[in-house]
């Protein structure tokens, strides 16, 4: 029997905290409550009957166990709240029996913890937030790096070891705490060296130096010529749409040649990369089309007067619609700014509606292929070997992951999948991720799982517990996968 006057002390992490009765541990996870080491959080069950968000209830308030290995509802036990075990040899919190259409199916539950993890971040934005390879930082400690834009996207790279553990502690500390506001999905504050300062929330529109972004771009601007071509034909004598990556022009594009629009002697700035695709024509910022651009005009160099003629008129937009101009020749061949006829103001809001709102993404990304594959089987290549040959399933608090072909169990989920607060810290630093494996209880019996330990869901404790609705978005974890899925 524990004395609770004396300090516990907790191993479910290197840290091994002393903890006083009442007080928690340095990660806040687990308390000292009357001498008894307690988890704190509430460990969420899902249960399929829920509306998704609206119904949390005690576990013990629906039902109480029968006695029968199944529960009255179909429930997944996930590993939110669940806990961890240190050293990894020993089995994982729960391993626990379910039958899934006349066969016994196990899911092995612990709340892994990740030091080799970070997060991959989508930002639709095409204003330029930082060059390639530059420092991301949070509280003015480096936490990671722009890497490679995608279509209509910035991409940042943050976490990972080697901000968490090779640089000084408060890097490592600062490193972890963003990716766990991250990945329970609060709002946080990043600069970047040489860039812009964007706060990032995961299902939220980022704001990038103070302004809210409103519209991911229709396409580059060769593909907004391509996409809207026909609709300007007859309209108007050129098309400019400005984007940083590929700015297109109507009459040289092969759309405006299909169509027959006739040239222009339009001669441009920057590379020409294609005809009508130009690379480069300014700098990268927060104007036009993810340029430096305040007038559209600096990107033309001239009209060949051999082709232009007065009157010739000029219709320039970004490739958000966010701006727009419209120009006709003088005698000089100059252009001159003009109001927006409506037939193109209705070209603006046409580029504007095939617009999708701005969102940020967050992945959490992790390597659950070390040793916490010793919780579920004493044999742990045999897990990954599984995972591999989709004969085990792997949730993150029961929402769908993406393992990475090749070696390990590399996985990456998108955080608003899974239910609040999964999330958690030690502080060594590394993320505290939860992590389900179900496979069939023979399969798991073939890869030297701990057999001994598998019990039913409804023998767990009803304290602490929170039945909560699945997202509907989300394929039920026990399901079977369809045919031909490679990885959930
Ligand atoms: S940091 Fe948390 S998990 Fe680690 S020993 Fe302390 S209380 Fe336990």
């Amino acid at each position: 029997m524990s004395n609770p006057t004396e300090k516990i002390r907790c191993d479910a992490c290197p840290v091994l905290c002393y903890i006083k009765d009442g007080m928690t541990g340095a990660c806040d996870r687990y308390a000292n409550r009357a001498g008894e080491l307690v988890r704190v959080d509430p460990h969420i069950v899902l249960d399929r009957t829920l509306a998704h968000g609206g119904g949390v209830v005690p576990f013990g308030s629906r039902s109480e166990w029968d006695g029968g290995l199944v529960a009255e509802a179909p429930r997944f036990v996930t590993a939110i709240g669940a806990g961890t075990t240190y050293p990894d040899y020993k089995p994982a919190p729960f391993i626990i029996s379910t039958e899934l259409d006349g066969i016994d199916m196990v899911t092995v539950v612990t709340e892994g913890i990740f030091s080799y993890c970070g997060v991959k971040v989508k930002i639709d934005t095409d204003r330029h937030l930082g060059s390639e390879c530059a420092t991301v930082r949070a509280q003015g400690e480096p936490v990671g790096h722009v890497t490679t834009g995608e279509y209509g996207s910035q991409m940042l790279s943050l976490g990972g070891v080697n901000h968490l553990t090779h640089g000084a502690k408060k890097e490592g500390r600062i490193t972890c705490e963003t990716l766990l506001d991250l990945c329970n999905r609060k709002p946080v504050t990043l600069t970047i060296d040489g860039g812009a300062t964007v706060v990032v929330e995961a299902g939220k529109p980022p704001i990038v130096n103070g302004v809210p972004e409103e519209r991911m771009r229709v396409g580059c601007g060769s593909a907004t010529i391509g996409m809207f071509a026909r609709q300007w034909f007859g309209k108007v004598d050129e098309v400019i749409v400005v984007d940083d990556h590929i700015t297109g022009v109507l009459s040289e594009h092969q759309a405006g040649k299909v169509l027959g629009v006739r040239e222009t002697g339009i001669r441009m700035n920057g590379r020409r990369s294609t005809p009508g695709r130009y690379f480069s024509v300014a700098e990268p910022g927060a104007g036009w089309g993810g340029t430096n651009l305040t007038d559209p005009l600096a990107i033309i160099e001239s009209f060949d007067p051999k082709r232009a003629w007065p009157g010739l008129t000029l219709f320039m937009v970004s490739t958000t619609g966010e701006h727009a101009a419209y120009f006709e020749l003088d005698d000089e061949l100059k252009p001159i700014a003009k109001p927006l006829p409506s037939a193109m103001a209705d070209a603006v809001e046409r580029i504007r509606e095939n617009c999708e709102p701005a969102l940020c993404t967050v992945l959490f990304m992790a390597g659950a292929g070390g040793s916490l594959r010793a919780g579920v089987t004493e044999n742990p290549v045999r897990l990954t070997r599984s995972v591999k040959d989709m004969l085990t399933r792997v949730t993150c608090g029961g929402a769908p992951v993406y393992i990475w072909p090749g070696g390990g169990i590399t996985l990456m989920v998108d955080v608003t999948r899974l239910p609040e607060d999964a999330f958690g810290y030690v502080p060594t630093p590394a993320i505290v991720a939860p992590i389900e494996f179900t496979l069939t209880l023979a399969d798991y019996a073939t890869l030297g799982g701990h057999i001994s330990e598998v019990r039913p869901a409804a023998s767990l404790s009803p304290r602490d517990q929170q039945l909560v609705g699945p997202d509907e978005t989300n394929p039920w974890p026990l399901d079977p996968a369809p045919r031909g899925t490679k990885s959930l």
